[in-house]
């Protein structure tokens, strides 16, 4: 039977309450929604066709557009993006455009629709380095141009964070499986546990100089998975970061063994994550110490009243400054107050990072991101997205930087190479 950790949080629309729902919809005819969406999804259009009970047409609009429709539903931080600027808003409340989006993009599912396809064979050979959103996004564009697309990913499951890291309550394992398989059904390969690195590790791997002697063109989507470890943290052995946790609960589909008392530390997105997915594991009590004070936080409205709802305790405006086996003492950042805490485990929750010493990139680094705007490195066959280029780091600017960075090596490839 599937646990908590796996139930997904959000209940999904019926026919009726998605009616309801898209027959809020002003039909705005310059509509701000449609501006918004950093993948150039136009919700407008999608929710105009579910209105007119046009489902499927609802679902082309989507798929069209982001072969990550179904996740982007889910995990979209739309009140960012496309709900932000909804006419809506000014009569009561923003449309819910991404519970319409999961509407239309089950639908899809359940009919078995297939929107994109393979072009005419072009004869040119890409390969990807990385199979998280941006560098699937980018095979699918480019299987659409009629190239050859291998991807190479280190794991043993394809999909980056989508299968590592965001948990199974927000995006069950089936809905990122169905996306895969469609981009795989347009012949897209994916070579799983295999490392692309330098020449000198063994095992599973190959080198960018082999992939560059073998295709006409290389893209590589590393993400950023290197967790920041906090110097105080460092040496405690109760310690685990927050994307060693993740990855081990969505692999064990929530089933781990965990001790009655967890700290966590930190106060974005992925501390709720690790908070939420400890309760919904059954974990007894669990604590996020947060260096932001309550009117700073960093994470977002909904995952802040998740780890809530689910009976995480928060403690806002603190730094840990010492730990020792489990017990860490903070300091509050403005009051002179100090708080020691003792736990079982301690997971880290303060950041992660990119991680290409071991490619040979030849790219020039600004801190986490490549320096350059767009697909730039110095070999002209060297193409970067995802996460280390520049933008948001969400899905969908992942989606949106996997496209940008699919026509920028179709243009290289159709133009000769130029
Ligand atoms: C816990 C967590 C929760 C998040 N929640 C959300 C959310 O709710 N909404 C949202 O929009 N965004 C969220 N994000 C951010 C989002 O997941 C990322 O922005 C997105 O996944 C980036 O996509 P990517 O393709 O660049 O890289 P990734 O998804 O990180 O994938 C990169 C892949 O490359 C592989 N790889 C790296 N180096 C090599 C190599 N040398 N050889 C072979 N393979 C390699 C890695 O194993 C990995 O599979 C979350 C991130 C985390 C960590
Ligand atoms: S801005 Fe809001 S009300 Fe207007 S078309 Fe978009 S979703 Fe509908």
């Amino acid at each position: 039977m599937q646990g908590l950790y796996e139930t997904e949080w959000k209940c999904a629309y019926t026919p009726a309450t998605a009616m309801e729902e898209a027959s809020r919809c002003l039909l705005c005819l310059d509509a701000p929604c449609s501006q918004d969406c950093p993948a150039g999804t136009d919700p407008g259009r999608f929710i105009r066709s579910i209105r007119f009970l046009n489902t499927e047409g609802a679902a082309e609009t989507i798929r069209e557009n982001n072969p990550f429709g179904a996740v982007c539903a889910r995990v979209c931080p739309t009140e960012r993006y496309c709900q932000r600027g909804c006419s809506r808003s000014g009569i009561d409340r923003p449309i819910d455009i991404g519970g319409l989006q999961r509407y239309a993009t089950d639908y899809e599912a359940a009919i078995n629709l297939e929107v994109m396809e393979p072009g005419a064979d072009t004869g040119k050979k890409v390969a990807i380095v990385g199979s998280g959103p941006a560098g699937l996004t980018a095979a699918a564009r480019l299987r659409e141009a009629g190239h050859v697309v291998d991807v190479f990913e280190r794991r043993s499951t394809p999909g980056g964070m989508l299968a590592h890291g965001i948990p199974a309550y927000r995006l069950p394992d089936d809905v990122v499986a169905r996306e895969i398989d469609r981009i795989v059904g347009l012949g897209v390969t994916i070579t799983c546990d295999f490392e692309v690195t330098s020449d000198d590790v063994e095992g599973d791997h190959c080198s960018m100089r082999d992939l560059l002697e073998r295709y006409d063109a290389v893209l590589v989507d590393p993400g950023f998975q290197k967790p920041f470890v906090l110097p105080v943290l460092k040496d405690d052995p109760r310690h685990v970061s927050a994307l060693e946790f993740l990855d081990l609960a969505r692999t064990s589909k929530g089933t781990m063994d965990l001790p009655a008392n967890v700290l966590v530390i930190g106060g974005g997105d992925v501390a709720m994550d690790v908070s939420t997915s400890l309760k919904r594991m059954g974990v007894a009590n669990v604590t996020d110490v947060i260096y932001e004070q309550s009117c700073e936080f960093l994470c977002s409205q909904e995952e802040l009243r998740g780890a809530q709802a689910a009976g995480v305790t928060l403690i806002d405006g603190y730094v840990p400054v010492e730990a020792h086996d489990g017990t860490v003492t903070f300091k509050h950042r403005v009051l002179d107050a100090t708080l020691t805490i003792t736990a079982d485990l301690i997971i880290g929750a303060v950041g992660q990072r990119v991680e290409v010493s071991g490619l040979d990139l030849d790219v020039a680094m600004h801190g986490n991101e490549v320096a350059t705007a767009g697909p730039a490195t110095k070999d002209p066959r060297v193409f970067v997205t995802g996460d280390i280029a520049q933008g948001d780091k969400t899905v969908v600017w992942a989606v949106r930087k996997g496209k940008e960075a699919a026509q920028a090596i179709d243009e290289f490839l159709t133009k000769g190479g130029e």
